[in-house]
């Protein structure tokens, strides 16, 4: 069976860097600027013998507001409830700030399955905000390095029983 993955988080954590590895295809832009891919993006993901239906969120309308724009927010809910899985991305280079906080909450209201990871984990740079990712209350993280492709067979480990 196919399944449908959303993968979320604010901007900048590596979402689109993650979409890009996992469909093999420049499909999703990618930028150092927050917020820069405007919308839902559809992808086949491909990940050793697992196929499925990937999903990139963003959506930010006004890039230089501290708060989390609504729309953001609404295309995070509408991904949510679309998707079979969430994968819940965070900093672990930058650690948990406020916002991260706003999606943790909207994910732990929704019934099925939230995958966290935390991202840029390459290196011990990123070994605080792996610690830190546990006070979310989504469970362990799942250390991934997008750019590096690291992490990833310990995704395929998660994905598998729920494919
Ligand atoms: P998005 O806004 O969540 O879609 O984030 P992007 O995929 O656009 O990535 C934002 C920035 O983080 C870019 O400069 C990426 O190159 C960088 N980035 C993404 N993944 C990693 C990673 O695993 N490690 C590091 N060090 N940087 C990463
Ligand atoms: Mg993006």
């Amino acid at each position: 069976m196919s399944f449908s993955l959303a993968i979320v988080g604010r901007p900048n954590v590596g979402k689109s860097t993650l979409f890009n590895r996992l469909v093999g295809k420049r499909l999703a832009l990618v930028d150092d600027q927050p917020g820069v891919t405007r919308d839902l993006r559809e992808g086949e993901a491909r990940l050793s013998d697992l196929r499925f239906t990937v999903i990139d969120t963003a959506g930010l309308e006004n890039e230089t507001d501290d708060s989390l724009p609504a729309r953001m927010r609404r295309l995070t809910e509408r991904a949510v409830e679309e998707a079979d899985i969430c994968l819940f991305l965070i900093d672990a280079r930058a650690g948990i700030l406020p916002d991260d906080e706003v999606f943790a909450e909207i994910l732990r209201r929704r019934a099925g399955h939230v995958i966290l990871a935390a991202n840029k984990a390459e290196g011990s740079a990123a070994d605080g905000g792996v610690i830190e990712a546990y006070s979310l209350g989504l469970g362990e993280p799942i250390r991934l390095s997008a750019e590096h492709g690291q992490g990833l067979d310990e995704l395929y480990q998660v994905l598998l029983p729920l494919s």
